[in-house]
């Protein structure tokens, strides 16, 4: 039976719930205006989280589902870094409050293809702009095949804390088939590198489901990841849109494993990793026992943002560079995604943004429960509704959606509480679903349920 409804629900397409609503839902009725009113109204004690978008890769990897593209020159790279100066500075001026900042994240494309020089600039003038907190955390997206020494000395110098590692596969065939060719001198190199450098937190994101992938080869990258011992992992499946990704029409569908096979790799991947002495976080996480974002799981206090689960409590999100989404109490923006027209309005005295949404008390309210189930695979609807001063109803009858899920045992109601049966925690998607009011509104470009 287990293997069966799994097998069944596997094949939807469905959100990966970094946000709620999700970014289809965005649209033009939330403006530059409507962001400038929103910044100004940010109240005195909140705190933010920052994200730099840098869109550049020196080559093209056919899985990426980014916003990013290729420059072989520095200039566009260059011209970019003054645009994302102009940028923070527009933000900054209409922010009327101190707005002290726990969490940075640079995120891409690849943020250390900026020049060294750059990035420590960029990482000072974001610092004398935002005053962070002592304990804040900065992390960084890290591309193994291209990063020097010289931009190790600039994160470290600029507090970088975290590194997240671009692993995948270390499957000889599968890296050629995705157009990733990186070894595993390469990867150990950039590890020992960091940590030399006092950049401890080390995560590496991997991914099943890619062309020619099997259980074996998943399992051998496994093994010889965990040899470098990082303290997080991220494990995601391949995500095949090339109706939305031209890019990944130079993947042959036959070549991908099937929905079934998927499954295997996931679990198998998962059994190695929690068999090593990591924790699953959430769907797709895995962290040592000791590493904050367990820490986090256990005390009930993980949260979800666009970069995915987080121990990031900030009540803001500020996104700047294109393509870059913010979240602020009162809603949602996004910054134009062509870099062209983004820097064109950032050079006009604009803030980017190209749509947005303003969230309703409704939307506040299935945001929290879907985020509760994202990261506990359980919600109590009484908590979740007095949080939000409403009276909890029955589960079934305010979420339709919930009775065949309840009906295939892949959760369990039990006096007002849904929960994920352990079995089926893959496919926890589906039933933050169930919260979701958009479910099958707007474009079909989402992923695999597994
Ligand atoms: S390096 Fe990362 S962002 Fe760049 S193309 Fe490859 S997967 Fe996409």
């Amino acid at each position: 039976m287990t293997t069966e409804v799994l097998v069944r629900y596997a094949d939807e397409r469905l959100p990966r719930y970094t946000s709620y609503p999700t970014s289809p839902q965005f649209g033009p009725q939330v403006g530059a205006n409507e962001y400038r009113a929103w910044l100004g109204a940010l109240a005195p004690g909140l705190t933010a989280s920052l994200y730099v978008h840098v869109p550049f890769c020196r080559s093209m990897c056919w899985y990426c589902g980014c916003h990013t593209t290729v420059a072989r020159r520095d200039g566009p790279i260059e011209s970019y870094v003054a645009a994302l100066r102009r940028e923070i500075a527009l933000v900054r001026e209409s922010v009327r409050v101190r707005l002290p900042v726990a969490h940075l994240h640079f995120g891409g494309g690849t943020p250390t293809i900026l020049p060294p020089e750059e990035m420590g600039s960029l990482l000072s003038l974001l610092r004398d702009t935002f005053p962070f907190l002592p304990e804040a955390e900065v992390a960084i997206e890290i591309d193994p095949r291209t990063l020097t020494e010289d931009m190790v000395v600039a994160l470290a110098a600029g507090g970088v804390t975290r590194a997240s590692l671009g692993v995948q596969s270390f499957d000889a065939a599968v890296q050629k088939a995705i157009n990733r060719v990186q070894t595993f001198e390469e990867t150990a190199a950039a590890v020992a590198s960091l940590r030399r450098a006092g950049i401890q937190g080390v995560n590496f994101d991997l991914i099943y489901g890619l062309p020619g992938q099997t259980v074996a080869s998943c399992l051998d990258t496994v093994a010889r990841a965990l040899t470098l011992r990082p303290d997080r992992l991220s494990v995601f499946g391949y995500a095949h849109v090339p109706s939305f990704k031209k890019h990944q029409r130079k993947i042959r569908e036959a070549d991908l494993p099937d929905g079934p096979a998927r499954l295997r790799q996931a679990e198998a991947i998962a059994a190695a990793l929690e068999r090593a002495g990591y924790r699953r976080i959430g769907l797709d996480h895995y962290a040592l026992p000791s590493d904050p974002m367990a820490v986090a799981q256990a005390r009930g206090t993980l949260r979800r943002n666009f970069q995915g689960y987080t121990t990031d409590p900030a009540d803001v999100l500020l996104g700047f560079g294109a393509s870059a989404i913010g979240r602020l109490p009162q809603g949602y923006v996004q910054n134009e995604v062509v870099i062209a027209r983004y820097a064109e309005r950032v050079a006009a005295g604009e803030v980017p943004i190209a749509k947005g949404y303003a969230l309703t008390d409704e939307d506040r309210l299935r945001a929290d429960l879907i985020e509760r189930v994202m990261c506990d695979f359980k919600v109590d609807l009484a908590e979740v509704f007095g949080r939000h001063r409403r009276p909890a109803p029955r589960p079934t009858e305010a979420f339709p959606a919930l009775g065949p899920l309840a009906a295939d045992g892949v959760v369990r109601i039990d006096h007002g509480r849904v929960e994920v049966a352990a079995s089926m925690k893959p496919l926890v998607r589906a039933v933050a679903c169930a919260f979701d009011a958009y479910r099958g509104l707007g474009p079909r470009t989402h992923s695999r349920a597994v």
